[in-house]
């Protein structure tokens, strides 16, 4: 079956705070050895291929106040010539340059193919007015919002802006722009998540750190919305790729429910498909 990972991180001790690079430490010592003072798109790619997966969302992060910052640039340029890697912008919230700005110069000028959102580590409220402007552009650029929903382990973080709920003003204000609501709310914001896909067609869930076998019990109808369900690995958070993917064949779904949570699914959402 195809893989496309939605959530995965590229950066080095230049970019992370010590915290960051500690945790990842004692989570991931292959990243550690190899990637933590220098990481290569070569190194990437052909870790991804010894994983089984086909391509990844490659994140940038602007989060001075938690865990620091991969810049768009460096994404960018990460990501540049390798089609299985699919760049992702970040916004930063702390620069006197408008948001709308920021994020045209992402797209036109540094390719990225959506932008990741981190209100629990820039801390902002998703549905605070002054992101509409943004929200309008990235809507009619057709491409992804992934907002981290949810708590969050790393200091500095507020957990209060993880709530999912604050994604309904957002979809119902802009029906066309994709939401995607990461790690569904975990751990305690699940049914908010899950109710947010029942009510608005724009929002997706984002299964990236919800443990696999109990997603039937968090979202009990979820091959009935199969549409809406996006893997993710989180990486280097997680010490390996493919256990989660193993884990999802294990699942009592049907094929082609599999099919749409491993890749489909994000392909319609990038506007790959
Ligand atoms: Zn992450």
């Amino acid at each position: 079956m195809k893989v496309i990972d939605f959530h995965l991180h590229i950066g080095t001790k230049e970019h992370w705070t010590p915290w960051v690079i500690d945790y990842f430490g004692k989570n991931n010592p292959f990243y550690y050895d190899n990637f933590s003072e220098k990481i290569t798109p070569e190194g990437i790619t052909t870790y991804l291929q010894s994983q089984g997966v086909d391509k990844a969302v490659v994140l940038s992060e602007y989060a001075p106040k938690a865990t620091g910052v991969v810049p768009n640039e460096f994404t960018s340029e990460f990501c540049d010539g390798h089609t299985e890697l699919i760049p992702f912008g970040s916004v930063c919230l702390y620069n006197e340059v408008p948001l709308v700005e920021q994020a045209e110069y992402a797209f036109k000028n540094l390719g990225v193919k959506g932008f990741k959102m981190l209100p629990t580590y820039a801390h902002f409220y998703p549905n605070d007015p002054m992101l509409f402007p943004f929200y309008e552009l990235v809507q009619d650029l057709k491409v992804p919002l992934l907002f981290h929903t949810g708590t969050s382990i790393f200091k500095g973080s507020r957990v209060k802006y993880g709530d999912p709920l604050f994604l309904d003003d957002v979809a119902d204000e802009f029906p066309h722009l994709r939401i995607i609501l990461d790690h569904g709310g975990r751990p305690f914001w699940y049914d908010r998540a899950y109710w947010l896909i029942t009510r608005h067609k724009n929002i997706y869930i984002g299964i990236t750190g919800i443990p696999t076998k109990q997603l039937p019990r968090y979202f009990p109808k979820l091959e009935k919305y199969q549409e809406r369900f996006i893997f993710g690995s989180d990486w280097p958070g997680v010490p390996d790729i493919k256990p989660l993917v193993e884990k999802i064949y294990d699942l009592p779904f049907s094929e082609e429910t599999k099919e749409r949570i491993l890749a489909k699914n994000a392909e319609d959402v990038l506007g790959f498909s």
